[in-house]
């Protein structure tokens, strides 16, 4: 591609995204698999090393977080067909969605009840790890059930962690600090949702509103966190121990697949299509999954048209440089949890060059998929999460990316795995879930 080339795509999508339109971004800047393999920014050590950690743990999450008994501590979610919503969306929609339609039920994770229960949960664990190894309490080859005892409740309780959260960040930060014993403090945005809040005041947790958005919130609390000693930072924008938590999901999806015996190949391409916000919780799965299936798996991302910050940040590679704000853009999203303005500079950049594209929806269409999926299938998931159709729906709708579907995948679309990425969902009180389900914007 020339120069000139480029610069007239940025334009156009900067255009699309400062009108707020729904649209489609295949990114440019992706290279062939076999050339990015060559230097990996992330090593397979890293991975393996994210996986075992949650393994040693696996004994103290099964005594703290009963839910997780069946699973002998093991925080993971089903992967389930929908063929059901598939026939739906494509009458509904008028569109055709050629090969199989699954959904990622994160949106039920034990523990936190959202994908945070991922990276939020891993990073958490590894800071409880590190201060007790230093203080001499615990080495690598014990049972990590200890953890649980009073003498380490007492312990944590004079350390303090800190947050900047949309809402389901901060749950599981809290969630799982509370349950080692430190001190937590959540600083959460404009747009967090009241029973988040709540919940997390209920566990003794210090909840900090701020009238203004996510990233003001996780500024706050990076200085709060930064003039004290005894405070830690998870950082929502920077934390690589975050990402690498989130990472975790595709091997054991790998083995979710080989159970139902799906194999991903050339003539079997996996495409998933992932909410997002910052972009850790996607960023890191769609590491994960492009280091497993490699060049057969495409991953895309759906964000809200109002606050589309990856979008705008990988495709005028500014990246965490330039924020919506900068371009008009201040409108509050339903999508709580993609409420963000800034994308993530670790995860923007390290997304260039395997991301395939992204994908913006209006507002109104997170509770038509939400009643779809409701009625089609009889599951209920948060509304951010229910942004994932819009991948299926729209895909060979937009002629950009029927082209790109064309040009890598071809006539083996017919035999593609779907994957929508449901992130959140299960904490929702009854009484939201039914207000959702009646919510017409449109
Ligand atoms: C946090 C969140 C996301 C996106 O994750 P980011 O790391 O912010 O990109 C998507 N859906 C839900 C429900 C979330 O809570």
């Amino acid at each position: 591609m020339t120069i000139e080339e480029l610069m007239k795509l940025r334009n156009e999508t900067v255009e699309k995204i400062v009108g707020k339109k729904e649209f489609v971004w295949i990114n440019p800047n992706e290279i062939d698999y076999s050339e990015y393999e060559k230097a990996l920014p992330i090593s397979d050590e890293e991975l393996k090393d994210a996986e075992e950690r949650l393994v040693r743990f696996a004994p103290f999450i099964k005594k703290v977080f009963l839910e997780t008994i069946e699973t002998n501590g093991i925080i993971e979610s089903p992967l389930e067909s929908i063929f059901n919503m598939q026939k739906e969306l494509e009458e509904k929609y008028q569109v055709n969605i050629p090969g199989k339609l699954y959904l990622k039920m994160d949106s039920h994770l034990p523990v936190a009840g959202s994908i945070k229960a991922r990276g939020g949960v891993y990073e958490v664990l590894k800071h409880a790890e590190e201060l007790a190894m230093e203080a001499g309490m615990i080495s690598i080859d014990d049972d990590y059930s200890i953890l649980a005892d009073e003498k380490f409740k007492k312990f944590f309780s004079g350390f303090k962690v800190q947050v900047g959260s949309t809402g389901n960040l901060g749950l599981s930060i809290g969630i799982t600090s509370a349950a080692l014993g430190f001190e937590v403090i959540v600083h959460m945005s404009a747009d967090a949702k009241q029973w988040k809040k709540d919940m997390l005041r209920s566990k003794g947790v210090t909840v900090i509103e701020y009238a203004d958005d996510y990233g003001k919130a996780v500024e706050e609390g990076r200085k709060n966190s930064d003039a004290d000693p005894k405070s830690y930072f998870v950082d929502d924008e920077k934390s690589m121990n975050l990402f690498l938590g989130y990472t975790v999901a595709a091997s054991r999806m790998k083995k979710q697949l080989d159970e139902k015996g799906i194999i991903i190949d050339k003539e079997h391409p996996l495409l998933v299509y992932i909410p997002c916000g910052v972009g850790g919780a996607p960023g890191g799965v769609a590491y994960g999954l492009k280091r497993i299936f490699k060049e057969n798996a495409y991953i895309f991302f759906v964000e809200p048209t109002l606050a589309p910050c990856m979008v705008l940040g990988m495709a005028t590679e500014l990246y965490e440089n330039i924020c919506v704000r900068d371009i008009g853009i201040y409108g509050l999203t339903h999508a709580d949890g993609l409420a963000v303005g800034r994308a993530s500079g670790l995860v923007s950049h390290l997304m260039d060059p395997i991301l395939s594209g992204i994908f913006t929806l209006e507002d109104y269409k997170l509770y038509d998929y939400l009643r779809c999926l409701d009625k089609s299938e009889s599951k209920r998931i948060e509304p951010s999460s229910c942004a994932a159709f819009e991948g299926p729906v729209t895909l060979m709708k937009y002629e950009a990316s029927k082209k790109y579907i064309e040009e890598k995948i071809g006539k083996n679309i017919e035999n593609a795995y779907h994957i929508c990425w449901a992130t959140g969902g299960r904490m929702v009180p009854q009484e939201d879930m039914e207000k959702f389900l009646k919510t017409h914007l449109k």
